[in-house]
């Protein structure tokens, strides 16, 4: 069998480390000596308990996570997220959210079935291609708690600077920038996302919870499986977690420190950008769609202003290896997406076919 790897630059489930690819593979057959894969492992094994801690404790060392936070692996992708973080934090059933984009959108149609939530601020207007000030907001003086989505995955845009959220929680979806850079946890109440961006195989959730923001004083009717204090009071172990998935996210949380960490990982990840935004600056056939001050260092959108041509190009790149490049279905035009595991030989490989294309097509 003739292995061919592409360059895959998919929003999500996106490329994984090829090393970590290797080494699960390695152990698909026999996980240290145990004679069994880690999926037909108990999750109440000892051995899978050191995979679990593990895991928890590395990427507590990756974004130096504050003692009073806990983490949880969760299941119900990100959108689960939508519903529970009101359930759980909704104390006055109020909360103000910050709209830019689909993501954030969601977030706060859901919350309003629980509660009064406020759309505090909106780009909608351009269609999401700018981060709106967020400096001196109408933070409603009962807000439960203020809500972003940190990186707009569909958009490419994301916030370089937090809300002033006049005192309140902040709680954030992180989904498509995780680990993509440092972070001060404790600016944050809660911060959560669905590992299939940049960590994992889909059906991770990851969330990081101020402890006081865990209780039992949930909303009425909130599921067992909603409440975070069921999962946290457990370590994550109530009931089955995404065992296997939660080991992959653990072997890439090793890849990351091996990498040098977060502070490493950010340089690279501002130097493969850079190579695909300077170019997108100075083409003649290609646009990117973002106000520069707030463009993803993750998710690059670009158009060539002719969706012939724009279809022509997703095509041809494929037949070159590089492969995901259409955009999300309500923007149109193409999406690079350059998470951790993107090398940067490939963002290069994708600048040369772009100038190949311009030259052709202009
Ligand atoms: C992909 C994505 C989601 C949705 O994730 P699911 O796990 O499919 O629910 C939510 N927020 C952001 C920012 C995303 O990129």
């Amino acid at each position: 069998m003739i292995m061919a790897r592409v360059y895959n630059f998919s929003a999500g489930p996106a490329m994984l480390p090829e090393e970590v690819l290797k080494e699960a593979a390695a152990e698909m057959l026999d996980y240290e000596g145990s004679g069994m894969s880690v999926m037909e492992m108990s999750h109440r094994s000892k051995t899978y308990d050191n995979i679990i801690k593990t895991a928890e404790q590395d990427l507590r060392d990756l974004m130096n996570i504050p003692d009073n936070y806990k983490v949880l692996f969760l299941q119900g992708g990100a959108s689960q997220q939508f519903a529970a973080i009101p359930m759980n934090l909704m104390k006055n059933k109020v909360a103000d959210y910050i709209i830019t984009g689909q993501w954030a959108k969601k977030a706060y149609q859901e919350a309003q079935i629980y509660g009064k939530a406020n759309a505090i601020a909106s780009s909608a207007d351009k269609t999401f291609s700018y981060i709106p000030d967020c400096s001196d907001l109408p933070v409603s003086p009962d807000a439960d708690y203020v809500y972003i989505c940190e990186n707009n995955t569909i958009y490419g845009t994301k916030f370089k600077t937090l809300p002033n959220t006049k005192g309140k929680t902040l709680v954030a979806d992180v989904s498509s920038c995780f680990l993509s850079e440092p972070v001060d946890v404790t600016k944050y109440g809660l911060i959560y996302g669905g590992v299939q961006k940049n960590i994992g195989p889909a059906g991770v959730v990851i969330v990081i919870i101020r402890e006081d923001l865990i209780t039992e004083d949930t909303l009425p009717g909130t599921p067992t499986m909603l409440k975070y204090k069921t999962h946290a009071d457990n370590g994550s172990l109530y009931n089955t977690p995404p065992a296997y998935g939660i080991y992959i996210c653990g072997k890439v949380f090793k890849w990351l420190k091996k990498m040098g960490g977060l502070e490493a990982i950010k340089q690279r990840n501002e130097e493969k950008a850079k190579i695909l935004y300077d170019f997108l600056d100075e083409s003649k056939l290609f646009k990117g769609t973002v106000r520069k001050e707030d463009r993803s260092l993750m998710n690059v959108p670009f158009v060539t202003g002719s969706e012939e041509l724009d279809a022509k190009f997703v095509k041809e790149a494929a037949e070159h290896g590089l492969v995901s490049l259409k955009g999300h279905r309500t923007v149109g035009g193409m999406r690079a997406s350059i998470y951790n595991a993107m090398p940067k030989e490939g963002v290069v490989k994708l600048v040369e076919f772009m100038k190949e294309f311009e030259k052709k097509n202009l």
